[in-house]
């Protein structure tokens, strides 16, 4: 019997991601996929389900972002302590790379909710003294390295993550991939079921496909080319060896490349996107396999700051375990929800004059943006027309907060982050600018719920989901964004927030798609969002925060997500 006796009577849901962010302290994310896998996880908890989840410990963390005098970002080795948070457990697994045996031991943290349920949260680690030293490496940078260095940790995660599961006696009736990236726990299946036949006329009849479907999951996150992994088969056969035969891996996953996504795709029963447009557009990516759609919510608790908490304390008692109680928004009275904001943001601008010496005023709409810097998310928009916003900032005063993080490899993305700094520069002391370096999910929290309108421009259709303006309803902050993943289902013109350009723009060019939606949002911007704003009577105001909240919050939370995957994913 070992440590983990607790959860292993009873048959379990693993559910597998490269990264979990479960609180800022614990810098095993980077960004969106790793938050939600922890709001994934903490609802799991609330809500009592048969969860574990396997990822990697990431001992070195994403990297701490910071920013030179030229506005360029550094990228600083993150160190912190697992023993503090968790416990390893004594375990050992092994895997094999390139001809060795690398081995594995897990932390586990587990995630006690206060209605008593409980995941604990499996995370497997290399540095081990049996393992030659590059192997001890394996576990520590989040998305760091090169392919040779991801294949590795994604075998480490998919197969190691299995053995280990069966190490500690679990039993479990699905596993649940959250992106390609575990996709090699299909593998370790396919080996584990591999049929015991002596003379078979079709070799590949050894290997039970139906048997490893029936058992797997597969949430795709993204249809941008560059999330989905592919490996070279020379490389796969240098790390693998011929523990699947390459022509069965060509069948399954790819002529050409070994495709994580592919992989995913062929050895699951359950394919979803994470939003309804994301269901389509994978479907269009992927014709012959049947993509359904599971939007994605945020965790409520977490995701709520704690002025709004109190508010909702007051007047929807049980909203955390029951955000669907967030229907009865309408007995919050407009004048309490909007001093519970002006808290918020007072709250957000001492932050920001804390750390980068800006002084913000209270009385002027602010804006927030904070995501990956990457180049279809569009931080530049607002600026695309820099006469025409100071036109606009003449009507009624503008201020913006950014934050977000490029990947050490995505040059274009560092220069986006530049790119604020020189706006910054350009329009001091008429459009203020700060920008937050370091974006974590502390950061996140005081942003969505301090600034008073959230706003996304991403380029159609390839913010697949976006969670950050979900966490902004929560806290009754409207949003103002393309109509693209989430907020096509989320988005009821002027009473939950504005929309920006028209719904799709998948076949037209993209030139011409930045101009359009540039002069949509100047134009929504002059005439409908400062007008609403700067109206002396704030009534008008505090019930579209209202409407964010019962009508995005009461929706757009991961306890109904869960819900979603258990009766459409799990128990099939
Ligand atoms: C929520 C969150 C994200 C994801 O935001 P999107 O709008 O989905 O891009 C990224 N990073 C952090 C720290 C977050 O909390």
């Amino acid at each position: 019997m070992n440590q983990l006796h607790e959860f292993t009577s009873e048959p379990m849901i693993a559910y597998f991601s490269m990264e979990i962010g479960i609180k800022t302290d614990i810098p095993t994310y980077s960004g969106g996929l790793g938050v939600l896998a922890g709001d994934t996880i903490k609802s799991a908890a609330d809500l009592k389900l048969p969860m574990v989840g396997v990822t990697l410990l990431s001992r070195k963390g994403y990297f701490n972002q910071e920013i030179d005098a030229n506005g360029w970002q550094l990228e600083k080795p993150v160190a912190w302590d697992p023993a503090r948070y968790m416990t390893l457990l004594p375990e050992k697994v092994k895997v094999p790379i390139e001809g060795r045996h690398v081995y594995i031991q897990a932390w586990v943290y587990p995630v006690i909710s206060p209605t008593g349920g409980k995941v604990p949260i499996l995370f497997l680690d290399t540095d081990l003294p049996e393992n030659a030293p590059a192997d001890r490496g394996i576990t520590d940078y989040l998305y760091g390295g090169d392919l040779n260095y991801r294949i590795k940790q994604e075998v480490v995660l998919g197969m190691g993550g299995v053995r280990m599961l069966h190490a500690l006696e679990f039993h479990i009736k699905k596993y649940h991939m959250n992106e390609g990236h575990a996709a090699f726990l299909a593998l370790e299946l396919l080996l584990r079921f591999k049929r015991d036949i002596e003379s078979v006329w079709d070799e590949r009849s050894v290997w039970d496909v139906a048997r490893v479907r029936d058992l797997c999951v597969f949430t795709t996150h993204t249809p941008v080319e560059a999330g989905h992994d592919k490996f070279p088969y020379p490389l796969v056969k240098q790390v693998l060896g011929e523990l699947i035969p390459i022509e069965v891996l060509r069948d399954i996953a790819g002529k050409d490349h070994l495709n994580m996504t592919l992989l995913a795709l062929n050895l699951s029963k359950y394919i979803n996107g994470v939003a309804k447009k994301h269901g389509e557009v994978s479907q269009h990516m992927f014709p012959g396999y049947h993509i359904h759609a599971i939007t994605n919510g945020v965790h409520t608790f977490t995701w709520t700051c704690e002025d709004m908490a109190k508010l909702f304390d007051k007047y929807i008692p049980g909203w955390a375990n029951e955000p669907e109680l967030f229907v009865r928004s309408g007995n919050i009275p407009e004048l309490e929800l909007w001093e519970a904001h002006r808290e918020a943001k007072r709250k957000l601008f001492d932050y920001v004059h804390q750390t980068t010496g800006i002084a913000m005023d209270l009385n002027v709409l602010t804006f927030g943006f904070a995501r990956r810097a990457t180049a279809y998310k569009r931080p530049h928009l607002l600026f695309s027309d820099i006469e025409r916003l100071l036109k606009i900032n003449e009507k009624g005063r503008l201020q913006i907060i950014y934050a977000g993080k490029a990947h050490p490899h995505d040059d274009p993305g560092k220069k986006l982050i530049q790119g604020i700094y020189r706006y910054r520069e350009q329009l001091r002391g008429k459009v203020e600018i700060a920008f937050l370096p370091g974006y974590n999910m502390d950061i996140a929290l005081k942003l969505v719920s301090g600034v008073d309108v959230w706003l996304n421009t991403p380029l159609r259709p390839l913010e697949a989901s976006g969670t950050s303006g979900m966490k902004a309803a929560h806290n009754g902050v409207p949003n103002f964004s393309v109509l693209d993943g989430w907020w096509i289902e989320g988005h009821i013109e002027g009473f939950t927030g504005w929309s920006i350009g028209a719904l799709s723009s998948e076949t037209g060019n993209l030139a011409a798609s930045d101009a359009e939606d540039a002069a949509d949002l100047y134009n929504k911007l002059e005439n409908l969002v400062i007008p609403k704003y700067y109206d002396p009577n704030k009534a008008g105001w505090s019930r579209m925060m209202r409407n964010a909240i019962s009508k995005n919050a009461y929706y757009f939370n991961s306890h109904r997500m869960m819900r979603r995957y258990v009766t459409e994913a799990y128990i099939r």
